[in-house]
């Protein structure tokens, strides 16, 4: 702890972003990062509590009042090495991550938090620009082989870790470049695909083979609405037999559908539907197929996926957006007495909400109307929510103009047949059946076969991801070695 007095001498600075009139003319990032003199301010309104539940807030267990230390002296490239040492990619997290850590912070029990995602960032992008990060390559190779499906989060974590274990990795992609949702779902203007590229070049170096435009599947068949830009397909029976280890981190794709009538119309579409061609056009993959430019967009859910096409719209150039949401409007402050390991419910207003946005909650869609195949508006209806229960409004009913719709309600379970092919069991929600502590966990019912990450544990976020692929490596590596030095 730099200051002890840190804390009440100084206020929380949050990073600045560029005047949304500008951002919204283009897809690159905007979050200004900290200076280097207000990343030590930060650094000091750190506390170093005796029981940081920071530490405990955040599900990669990011070691924080060491580096918030570091930072405050000056000493980025050590902050780097203990930020490093329990995340693969600070980088995506710094950028991200709702930061639970900051929710548990216990400066935030009367005050602002520390502003820990703000100086993740900063360190490892100074660690970037300083060639501070180099390919850290295993001494000695063990001759063991391991295959990855999927590179999301959860797969380049794992990947990372095995290699550094100095086992022959290939991670295979049945999309055309790296990075799982961090590619395709999240939009540039929150991550750019530059930083993804740049790990990827780091763990080339490392060892790991990247099999993009190939999927892992009996067939290469998946339902409407999953992408799949595969060209091969590999079958789970020959990972079986030519891999020592295999982990499946593919995610959990099946999109949350909404079965009301009209759903056919054209102009109704699942998010991804939306984000990913987008995230292609802005790699220079050719237009959008879907443009929101001069549209009524509506948006069907109030999370991150939601609010990246709220963000995406509003740079198409769309008339108006609005996004509905199912669940009362939550408080706009947080209640202060709810401290960590409760997740303090708050009304969030995300960067793409402050760009135009008009939010509605406690709004169920009733039907999409259209006129010769054609959406033109949507019917909703208002909610009560009693005893936890929604209940009509009677008599609330209205409608709302739409060119498009975007359902972003969330996903419901990976896509059956990949894991049906491996003969991996389910458990009562569909996702692959492994548990994350004990003897044998991330291991499924298959020998030989792991699973981390969304596809696992469903719909979540990238710091369990990665937490999910860093502790499944972990595991494999004790399965082929006997033993593992690799941290949990
Ligand atoms: C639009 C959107 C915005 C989001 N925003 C945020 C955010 O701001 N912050 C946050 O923390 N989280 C966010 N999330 C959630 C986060 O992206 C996911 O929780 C995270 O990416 C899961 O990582 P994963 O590695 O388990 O799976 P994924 O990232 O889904 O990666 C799985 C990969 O496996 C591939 N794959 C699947 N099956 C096969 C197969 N059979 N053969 C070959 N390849 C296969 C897929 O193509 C994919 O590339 C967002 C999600 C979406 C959809
Ligand atoms: S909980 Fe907050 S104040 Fe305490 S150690 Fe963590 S970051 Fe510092």
């Amino acid at each position: 702890m730099g200051k002890s007095t840190g804390f009440m001498e100084f206020e929380r600075v949050s990073e600045s972003y560029a005047p949304v009139a500008e951002r919204v003319t283009n897809y690159r990032e905007f979050v200004l990062r900290l200076t280097d003199d207000a990343a030590k301010v930060q650094g000091v309104r750190c506390m170093d509590c005796g029981i940081p539940f920071c530490n405990n807030g955040c599900p990669v267990n990011n070691i924080i009042p060491d580096w918030n230390d570091l930072v405050y002296r000056g000493n980025w490239q050590e902050a780097l090495t203990v930020l490093h040492s329990t995340n693969n990619f600070p980088e995506f997290t710094g950028r991200i991550c709702p930061a639970p850590c900051e929710a548990a912070c216990t400066l935030g029990i009367n005050a602002d938090p520390v502003g820990i995602k703000s100086i993740e960032r900063y360190i490892v992008d100074k660690g970037w620009e300083n060639g501070w990060i180099a390919p850290q390559i295993a001494p000695v190779k063990t001759g063991k082989t391991v295959a990855i499906v999927g590179s999301g989060p959860a797969g380049m974590a794992a990947a990372q870790q095995l290699a550094r274990a100095g086992h022959a990795v290939t991670v295979f992609e049945k999309s055309s470049r790296v990075g799982g949702l961090l590619r395709y779902g999240i939009p540039d203007f929150k991550l750019e695909k530059s930083i993804i590229d740049r790990r990827m070049v780091q763990m080339e170096a490392e060892g790991v083979a990247f099999r993009t435009k190939t999927i892992v599947a009996v067939d290469g068949k998946l339902p409407a609405g999953i992408v799949n830009d595969a060209v091969t397909v590999v079958t789970p029976d020959q990972l079986k037999a030519e891999f020592d280890a295999v982990i499946l981190a593919g995610g959990s794709e099946v999109p949350r559908d909404l079965p009301v009538p009209g759903r056919e119309l054209t102009g109704v579409h699942y998010a991804l539907e939306f984000l990913i061609p987008q995230n292609k056009s802005v790699a220079g993959d050719g237009p959008n197929p879907i443009s929101a430019e001069g549209k009524h967009v509506v948006v069907i859910g109030g999370g991150d996926t939601g609010s990246d096409c709220v963000g995406t719209s509003n740079r198409h150039g769309a008339v108006a957006v609005t996004q509905l949401e199912v669940m009362p409007m939550p408080p706009e402050q947080e209640n202060k007495s709810v401290t960590w390991p409760y997740w303090p419910l708050k009304l969030r207003t995300s960067s793409s909400h402050e760009e135009g946005v008009d939010r509605d909650f406690a709004v169920m869609t009733k039907e999409f109307i259209g006129e010769n195949g054609k959406l033109t508006a949507i019917k909703c209806v208002r909610l009560e929510w009693q005893g936890g229960k929604p209940v009509e409004v009677a008599g609330s009913e209205f409608e709302i103009k739409a060119d498009l719709v975007f359902l972003a309600m969330g996903f419901t379970n990976p896509v059956a047949s990949i894991l049906e092919g491996f003969g991996v069991e389910r458990d009562a929600r569909g996702n692959a059946n492994a548990t994350t502590d004990g003897e044998g966990c991330y291991a499924t019912n298959v020998a030989k076969v792991f699973a981390a990450g969304d596809v696992r544990r469903g719909q979540s976020l990238v710091v369990w991801a990665i937490r999910e692929g860093r502790q499944a490596a972990r595991e494999v590596d004790a399965f082929l070695m006997g033993s593992s030095l690799l941290p949990r």
